[in-house]
């Protein structure tokens, strides 16, 4: 199915720790001026150049709980030790406004999206070109001590393993040519076909991550 256009979406962009999905939604939503960011709330510490309020909403484990069990919360998931979540009456109104919103958000809310908003949410996930680059990419951004590293990077194989259940695929190798292919999926929107899984890219998850997916 391919969406009507002119008809905003949620695009849900997910994928491991380092893989490319603040990038590639930084760079996208440049292309799609009328975007919204979807600003989650968490439970881990501020880190590096964010901002309070722009890259997240900074929050106490007792607030996160309250919001979450008052219903605010369109989806949520325990990510690395932390809790995130993403408001829900943000998303709705932009949504309403047809602007289209962007989530960086793990494979568990991706699927609670989804599930949801059904074919008014679109899941992208960002693959790295391979294990040893992702590694690499983690450790230069500089932004975890040694043992988050080593935590985002055991975590990378249990979200690896909901590719498949994703709308479609973009390997981010070369950034502008990543930033051009997810912009052209985007605007062909297919639903449930993740092409890239069963054109070929089931093998290269297990020649490049050692992950074999039935
Ligand atoms: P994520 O949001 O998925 O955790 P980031 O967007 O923070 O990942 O990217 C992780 C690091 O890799 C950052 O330092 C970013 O600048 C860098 N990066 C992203 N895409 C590329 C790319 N295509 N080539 C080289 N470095 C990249
Ligand atoms: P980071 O700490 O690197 O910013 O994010 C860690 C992981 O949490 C990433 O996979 C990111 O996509 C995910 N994440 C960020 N916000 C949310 C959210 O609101 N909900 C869920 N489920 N995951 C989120």
């Amino acid at each position: 199915m391919v969406m009507a256009p002119g008809k905003a979406s949620a695009v849900v962009v997910s994928g491991p720790s380092g893989s490319g999905k603040t990038t590639l939604i930084k760079h996208l939503m440049l292309r799609y001026p009328n975007s919204h960011f979807s600003i989650s709330a968490t439970t881990r510490a501020l880190r590096g150049e964010e901002v309070d309020g722009v890259d997240y909403r900074f929050i106490s484990r007792e607030k996160f709980e309250s919001l979450r069990d008052s219903g605010d919360m369109l989806e949520w998931a325990e990510v690395h030790g932390e809790f995130y979540g993403t408001p829900r009456k943000e998303v709705l109104k932009a949504l309403d406004q047809d602007l289209h919103v962007f989530l960086d958000i793990d494979v568990q809310g991706g699927l609670q999206v989804k599930e949801a908003l059904g074919s008014r949410a679109w899941l992208l996930y960002v693959l790295p070109p391979d294990r040893k680059t992702l590694e690499t990419r983690l450790r230069s951004r500089g932004t975890e001590d040694e043992a988050k590293v080593a935590l985002r990077l055991a975590n990378a194989l249990g979200e690896l393993a909901e590719l498949p259940h994703y709308d479609a695929v973009v390997v981010n190798d070369d950034l502008a040519l990543a930033v051009d292919q997810a912009d052209e999926l985007m605007r062909n929107r297919q639903h449930n076909e993740n092409e890239w899984f069963s054109s070929g890219g089931r093998e290269i998850l297990k020649e490049r991550f050692g992950l074999d997916l039935p």
